[in-house]
């Protein structure tokens, strides 16, 4: 069973304002963004996290950490790419990705298609592998209180 393997991944990105809202490689329009070191692509990071964890290759931080000055603000579609990169060294291929995303606000699902077709374009996949829900924490918690925006990542990946 070594050909077929699962990673989960999770992030979470604290609200900040004048910064731009980053979420599954595309800009949404709203009042605040996500604050990081990166653009805080916060579901990026959880599918970044849920393909190494599947290959067994740690983890973000440790690949591209914050303390690196050339990751500063950077585009998180470029670490996403560059995450599959590693993966398909050590002879892995995508297999599908199911996704959560956690937030009071903005409303996420009118830009799921659109995060849907970006990401199947980074990762070089079909749209139909790439499963994104939103959800939100029924007002409870850090969540609840708009401080900021959690994801998860299921994926499962196979030997080529
Ligand atoms: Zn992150």
């Amino acid at each position: 069973m070594n050909n077929i393997r699962v990673g989960f991944g999770y992030d979470v990105h604290v609200f900040a304002v004048n910064r731009d809202l980053w979420l599954g490689g595309i800009k949404i329009d709203h009042i605040v963004g996500l604050l990081g070191h990166s653009d805080a692509d916060v579901l990026i990071h959880a599918l970044c996290d849920a393909l190494l964890g599947a290959a067994n290759l740690r983890d973000i931080g440790f690949h591209f950490p914050d303390t690196a000055g050339e990751y500063k603000n950077i585009d998180s579609k470029i670490l996403l790419k560059d995450t599959m990169l590693l993966l398909r060294q050590k002879g892995y291929e995508f297999g599908n990705a199911d996704c959560t995303v956690c937030a009071e606000a903005p409303k996420l699902n009118p830009h799921i298609p659109a995060i849907q077709e970006c990401l199947a374009g980074v990762l070089g996949v079909d749209v139909d592998c790439i499963s994104i829900k939103a959800t939100t924490s029924e007002k409870m918690g850090f969540v609840g209180r708009k401080e900021g925006m959690a994801a998860y990542a299921t994926v499962l990946i196979y030997k080529a």
